[in-house]
């Protein structure tokens, strides 16, 4: 259930509308907008009528069901888009389109430092690496683990990128948040509810891809996950699904934007690089995916991608990244969005 506040209903209303909410068992979660403030009542679907009895509290102008099964990510509780911040000068889900990228995998201090410089020179606002990767063969690379998160920590020393970087599991979320400025939670860990509660709980901006099988429904379930644990800084990254087509790694599906921004108030990033696993179609997905209507862009550049230790293949040299960055400009200022000064 929602329950809107009156437009100027006073501080003491809105604090006796949330402890009643908490009486009956649901949690608030209280969100505000423009005008007037809303208050999720987000709990057990079961006996949600009690609910209705909020709406003869002072300061209540009507009290409204929620009707899709993801509440707190629902366009239904908040109207105006969400705002993401990731440091004092970038935000994510604002005017500014904000594009992250970096080799797949951090390697080494030459790359990662390397990779940074690189991806700063041609404009992007954030740097990505994976310390932990979720690899599909167990004897492939795993990543560097903690070295990593130390690397991409010097390398964001070095050029002033804050970061992105996968968590893979509950019990490591503390240590890459005590690093990161960011955690992505990668396609394969999508429904893992145990993590999902995890980073809810924490205060730091997650990037969450969705599943390779995945219903848009379902990729919005676990957003609420997140959200229902406190953590409201949710940014959905559509990352390609799984279709009968083999010509790309996965099907891109940017029919997922305007879908998304149709049901949810939440950020949306689009990964050309794992969306087709080839590096030949980095720069036309990129540039329709912000003609959709992106918020960013996660994208893999790496200074030498035949000997990358994973995801070579989809990876940019930071040459033809450079030209990419200049011309998505012009996608980006005609999408209404900016990128860079
Ligand atoms: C990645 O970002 O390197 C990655 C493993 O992505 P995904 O989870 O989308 O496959
Ligand atoms: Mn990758």
């Amino acid at each position: 259930m929602i329950v809107v506040m009156k437009a100027g209903a006073a501080k003491k209303e809105r604090d006796a509308v949330t402890k009643r909410i908490k009486e009956l068992g649901y949690t608030p979660h209280i969100i505000h907008g423009t005008t007037r403030d809303v208050i999720g009542a987000v709990g057990d679907e079961r006996g949600k009528s009690v609910l209705q009895t909020l709406e003869s509290m002072q300061g209540v102008e009507s009290v409204v069901p929620i009707l899709q099964p993801y509440k707190l990510a629902s366009k239904e509780v908040k109207k105006e888009a969400s705002i993401v911040r990731i440091s004092d000068t970038l935000a994510i889900g604002g005017k500014e389109l904000v594009v992250m990228a970096g080799p797949c995998s951090v390697e080494n201090e030459e790359q990662i430092i390397e990779s940074a410089i690189a991806v700063k020179a041609a404009g992007a606002q954030m740097l990505r690496g994976g310390a932990f990767k979720p690899r599909t063969s167990p004897y492939s690379f795993q990543g560097l683990e903690e070295e990593g998160l130390k690397l991409l920590a010097k390398a964001r020393e070095t050029t002033g990128l804050p970061f992105v970087t996968e968590v893979i599991d509950p019990d490591s979320v503390d240590l890459v948040a005590s690093y990161s400025d960011m955690l992505q939670i990668g396609a394969r860990n999508s429904q893992n509810f145990a993590l999902l509660k995890k980073v809810g709980q924490i205060d730091k901006p997650i990037l969450l891809k969705r599943g390779m099988s995945i219903t848009i429904q379902e990729f919005l379930m676990s957003a609420e996950y997140i959200m229902s644990e406190g953590n409201q800084s949710v940014i959905l990254c559509e990352r390609g699904i799984r279709t009968f087509e083999t010509a790309t790694r996965n099907t891109l599906d940017l029919s997922a934007i305007p879908v998304l921004k149709s049901k949810t108030h939440l950020p949306i990033v689009i990964d050309p690089s794992h969306g087709t696993g080839n590096y030949h179609y980095i720069a036309p997905m990129s540039f329709a995916a912000v003609a959709a209507g992106a918020d960013g862009l996660i994208i893999e550049v790496h200074p030498d991608p035949e000997k990358a230790s994973s995801d070579g293949p989809q990876s940019l040299k930071p040459k033809k990244f450079q030209a990419l960055m200049d011309k998505l400009r012009l996608f980006a200022e005609a999408a209404d969005k900016t990128l860079g000064a």
